[in-house]
């Protein structure tokens, strides 16, 4: 039997796969599942709302601009306007004027988002109001005012329907103009933590009133219990583009200009055809003073109107932007996590990478395609923050357990599997090294060959076993006499030389010290250690043979043999001894 083959069992254990190799890691798998309950948990508590309205507002960018419905006409009450009409407020006259200039032009409906305030006392018989029954269908906005005692709402309802007489002054709207106008809305614009608005309250509700957005109620037809809420049931605002070029307009002042030229003149011939039908949404988009704007995601400043009319169109077209019921994003954050934690526990390193981005991109391209042809908002953030933290996780596993499979192949590359002491190739690159030191810095370097006496009848009488467990036994002897907690300078190396062989490498040590000092500590500590098998001592002794390094020596091969031949030395001598190089 050849002894310094192999053993059968360290093939097989060799031939576990290696960390480069692709396999299924159950482990990491299983850790990977932990990090997306922990991220389910993320996605109800609500964080991140930043992040996921950076993805909003970028797909409202890359989406394609959508047509509006042809119905919806803003009138501006622009810069043009107030230079042509003077400084916000105007005289109340204006804006009933031009209520009977539309209803009298056909409008479908009128939206007034403007509001005005005056001071002052004015009667209802002053605002003569008997003519608005016969006007179209408008809309007039309410205002919310927080009073320090009470928050109630005030109607400030912009109009009057005489002209501003000498010295009068023109105040609040009498209650017949709230009386025969069609609806009221409210007008609260509440954009997010960023100052970006985003989405509206379809309703407000304060001291038993409630009252929907103003764009609301114009359009009849449509309930509100079909309109597709988020959680905090507010409706996201579905931008059909910059407004400016969105909807088709008007200025106010060009209207003024129409309804004020002399009846029959040409000015008012072509004009009426344009609003006949239309929805006609009346609001400030001045820049200057007079307009209040807020920022949208496509634009930095958006007069208030254009929220409006952005709701409006939603309204008629049936185009809103729905966002997913909570239950469907945990189930698409699921259903990634799961996908990018499978294919992270069968890959590694850049094709890991790679995966992990391509797996992002494709999920951020199908929440684009959905929100951008079916108006389906899923949230796209929460996933791809998923995707990373999976991937991070699982590369600072693999490295870990890579360190830990090259380790483990280290040792089975150069340990021998019987007693853990280096295999005579590993030691070999180790004392090559040594002697290589020794001799550039003239350092004294000793080995000690070990043979085992008797070790062939050991084995006959009490078979194999017992002399692997003697050889065992003597191994762990050979290792507790030599230095091996100190700097990597002064470690002493013990191998297995062959059979029943061992070598030993001592640094930094003199021919004599390691023969008097070491070889003997080692031959005595030997023969002292009880050997048992099957309750029977077996007596162990070592022969040993020292040599040391030549000061013109360079390679290790000659102190080698001379050990040997101290070692064969020894043996002619009676064995159970030490004998140094002559
Ligand atoms: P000597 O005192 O002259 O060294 O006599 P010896 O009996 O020790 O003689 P030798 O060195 O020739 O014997 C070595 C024996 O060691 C031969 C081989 O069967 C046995 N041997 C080598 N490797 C192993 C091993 O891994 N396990 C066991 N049980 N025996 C081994
Ligand atoms: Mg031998
Ligand atoms: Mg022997």
């Amino acid at each position: 039997m050849d002894f310094n083959k192999p053993k059968k069992e360290l093939f097989t254990r060799a031939s576990r796969s290696g960390p480069e190799e692709r396999r299924f890691d159950q482990p990491q798998f299983l850790f990977c599942l932990l990090l997306i309950a922990a991220m389910v948990f993320v996605l109800y508590s609500g964080v991140f709302t930043r992040a996921e309205n950076f993805f909003l507002d970028s797909f409202f960018r890359a989406r394609k601009t959508i047509q509006v419905h042809p119905d919806i006409l803003l009138i501006d009450i622009d810069d043009e306007s107030l230079d042509a009409i003077g400084k916000w407020p105007w005289p109340l006259d204006y804006h009933a004027r031009m209520l009977r200039f539309l209803s009298g032009a056909g409008a479908r409906v009128i939206i007034y988002d403007a509001m005005m305030k005056a001071s002052g006392v004015m009667t209802d018989a002053s605002a003569g109001t008997g003519t608005l029954e016969d006007l179209r269908p408008y809309y007039l906005p309410v205002a919310l005012e927080a009073k320090p005692e009470k928050k109630i709402y005030v109607h400030d309802l912009p109009i009057v329907l005489e002209p501003e007489g000498p010295g009068e002054v023109w105040v609040h709207s009498p209650a017949a103009v709230e009386k025969n106008a069609a609806g009221l809305g409210h007008r609260e614009l509440s954009p997010d933590g960023d100052g970006v608005l985003r989405r509206i309250r379809p309703v407000i509700s304060a001291d038993g009133e409630s009252f929907p957005f103003l764009a609301i109620p114009a359009v009849s037809g449509h309930g509100l219990k079909q309109i597709p809420l988020d959680e905090q049931k507010r409706l996201i605002v579905n931008w059909p583009g910059r407004w400016q070029q969105a909807y088709d307009r008007v200025s106010f002042q060009e209207l003024v200009r129409i309804f004020q030229a002399p009846s029959g003149s040409s000015a008012d011939q072509p004009a009426p055809e344009r609003f006949r039908g239309k929805i006609c949404l009346v609001g400030v988009t001045a820049s200057g003073a007079g307009g209040n704007t807020v920022v949208g995601p496509l634009e930095p400043s958006l007069p208030e109107p254009a929220v409006q009319a952005a709701v409006l169109n939603s309204f008629l077209t049936g185009r809103f932007i729905r966002p997913v019921s909570q239950f469907v994003r945990l189930l698409c954050l699921v259903a990634v996590g799961v996908l990018a934690a499978l294919l992270f526990a069968f890959q590694r390193n850049v094709i890991a990478l790679l995966t992990g981005l391509g797996l992002g991109a494709v999920w951020v391209v199908v929440c684009f395609v959905l929100f951008s042809a079916k108006g389906l908002w899923l949230g796209a953030f929460h996933p791809l923050l998923l995707i990373s933290v999976l991937f991070v996780f699982s590369a600072l596993y693999s490295h870990m357990v890579s360190g830990q499979e090259r380790k483990r192949l280290f040792n089975l590359a150069t340990r021998d599997g019987l007693t853990g002491l280096y295999v005579i190739r590993h030691f070999r690159e180790i004392l090559n090294q040594a002697v290589r030191q020794a001799h550039r810095q003239r350092e004294p370097l000793s080995v000690l060959l070990l043979d085992i006496d008797n070790f062939k009848p050991i084995n006959d009488t009490y078979g194999h076993p017992c002399g692997d467990m003697v050889l065992k036994k003597a191994a762990e002897a050979v290792q507790s006499c030599v230095r091996s907690n100190r700097s990597v300078q002064d470690i002493d190396f013990v191998a297995r030389y062959g059979g029943e062989e061992f070598i030993v490498l001592l640094r930094r040590t003199r021919l004599s010290d390691a023969a008097d000092r070491a070889a003997e500590r080692i031959r005595k500590k030997i023969e002292e250690t009880a050997f048992q098998w099957n309750n029977v001592a077996i007596p162990v002794t070592v022969s040993i043979g020292v040599a040391a390094l030549r000061f013109h020596e360079s390679v290790p091969d000659p102190m080698v043999h001379r050990a040997d031949v101290a070692l064969y030395q020894a043996k002619r001598n009676g064995k159970n001894r030490v004998c140094a190089e002559k």
